[in-house]
């Protein structure tokens, strides 16, 4: 047994909750430092990247005396190591997701950063080592796919909790066949976005534009299929033109910018090798025409009308800021529509009608249906997919699931 699983619950809901204190006190130093290593807006970091990863710390700090009673009549002991590998488009957020969890439920953790975005997760080992949590409980190794893969395939790992791309998350599940380790994955998306016709429209067009443009569309849960019922077409593709083309792009730092640089040039250039299938492929494009800077590595958000549903800029996960559209008629016909993808984590409803959002979300193969809102996160509620965007959830008790052994 580790010492972190023979310390009190009370006592590790301590050091949790110091740990998530003085991350809130570092808040702004967070805020910068991820934004210069990521590339993502300074307003993003600070307003909802940061808060929410102090957040989990807070929100897992309350479970450590009652898992007892969250799985009543069952002995609840941790896992012991636990391998996590999280990707690049919310570096800090993702290893809170990880971390806070795994610690609630009494594990040790090792966990490795993406290549290009380490260093909120080393701030984080600081932050972690000042709060005096004992010596060996949380590891962050850094590295590429290749220490990745040791991770995953190092005997003394109990379990491994990944994020990624659907391709590595493949390579992962094949390395554990035939050991006894535990996994769960958090892989790709094609979320489908629907705006009803009784929706309100200017707020669905903040929503169609948050979904699939907030991170530069570095986002698995992305809304990047938009759905627009027939009669409302004319509009809500206007009104959408109009606001992407006042949507400012450029330096991250700066707090008015809404779009913000591309992770690293190997994403930019997926995300243009896209954007030109999509145009070979005979959809129409619309980009907006802010002038893009000249140095670094950006996109002008990108849409595209008359898609196929057997193209591939539909099909395939591009994680950029590129939207798909197209139209329907009838729920029958959007469900389908919306339920053709080889993904399943998450999907938006739009309308003024609660009975049509229940029904909707009852049909989506999606882990996660927002209903009149978009990419919204909460430290209580589950989040992961169906089908290839992977198993396993995280936030809530069902996070907590993932890290403890039921006997
Ligand atoms: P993306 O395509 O979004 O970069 P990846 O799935 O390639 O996503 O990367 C997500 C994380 O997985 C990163 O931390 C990366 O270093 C890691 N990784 C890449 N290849 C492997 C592998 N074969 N085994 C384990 N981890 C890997």
């Amino acid at each position: 047994m580790n010492i972190w699983s023979k310390v009190s619950p009370s006592e590790k809901s301590k050091y949790i909750y110091r740990i998530a204190r003085l991350m809130q006190e570092r808040a702004r130093e967070l805020a910068i430092i991820e934004t210069l290593d990521s590339g993502k807006v300074i307003r993003e970091s600070r307003d909802i990247d940061i808060p929410l990863a102090c957040n989990h710390f807070f929100y897992y700090a309350g479970w450590t005396d009652k898992l007892q009673y969250a799985f009543p009549n069952k002995k609840v002991s941790p896992l012991g190591v636990v391998g996590q590998i999280i990707p690049w488009n919310f570096p800090l957020l993702m290893a809170a997701w990880k971390i806070a969890p795994a610690l609630a439920a009494g594990n040790t953790v090792v966990l490795k950063p993406a290549e290009t975005t380490s260093l909120t997760a080393l701030k984080l080992a600081e932050i972690i080592r000042d709060s005096g949590l004992p010596d060996g409980v949380v590891n962050i190794v850094t590295g590429y796919g290749d220490t990745g893969a040791e991770l995953v395939n190092h005997y003394d790992i109990n379990k491994i909790a990944f994020t990624g791309s659907t391709t590595v998350g493949k390579i992962i599940q094949k390395s554990i066949s035939g050991s006894d380790k535990k996994v769960t994955l958090e892989l790709g998306g094609k979320s489908a976005n629907i705006i009803l016709e009784d929706a309100p429209i200017d707020q669905a067009v903040e929503g169609i534009i948050n979904g699939i443009f907030f991170n530069q569309g570095h986002v698995c849960c992305a809304g990047s299929r938009l759905f627009v019922q027939e009669s409302i077409y004319d509009i809500i593709i206007k009104k959408l033109k109009r606001r992407i083309d006042k949507l400012i792009i450029g330096d991250p730092l700066d707090k008015n910018t809404d779009i913000g640089a591309i992770n690293s040039k190997e994403q930019l250039n997926t995300i243009n090798n896209y954007i030109n299938i999509g145009k070979s492929e005979g959809s129409k494009i619309f980009q907006s025409s802010y002038k893009l800077p000249n140095k670094g590595y950006y996109c002008a958000p990108t849409i595209f009308t008359d898609v196929s549903q057997s193209n591939r800029i539909f099909q395939e996960e591009i994680f950029g800021p590129v939207l798909t559209i197209q139209t329907f008629r009838t729920i029958d016909e959007v469900i389908k529509k919306a339920n053709n993808s080889p993904y399943g984590l998450a999907a938006g409803v739009w309308s003024d009608k609660g009975s049509r959002v229940f029904n909707l979300s009852s049909k989506l193969r999606a882990g996660v249906v927002w209903a009149n809102t978009y990419n919204k996160f909460d430290p209580t509620s589950p989040f992961g997919g169906y089908k290839e965007s992977g198993f396993g959830r995280e936030g809530g008790l069902h996070g907590l699931s993932p890290y403890i052994n039921l006997k």
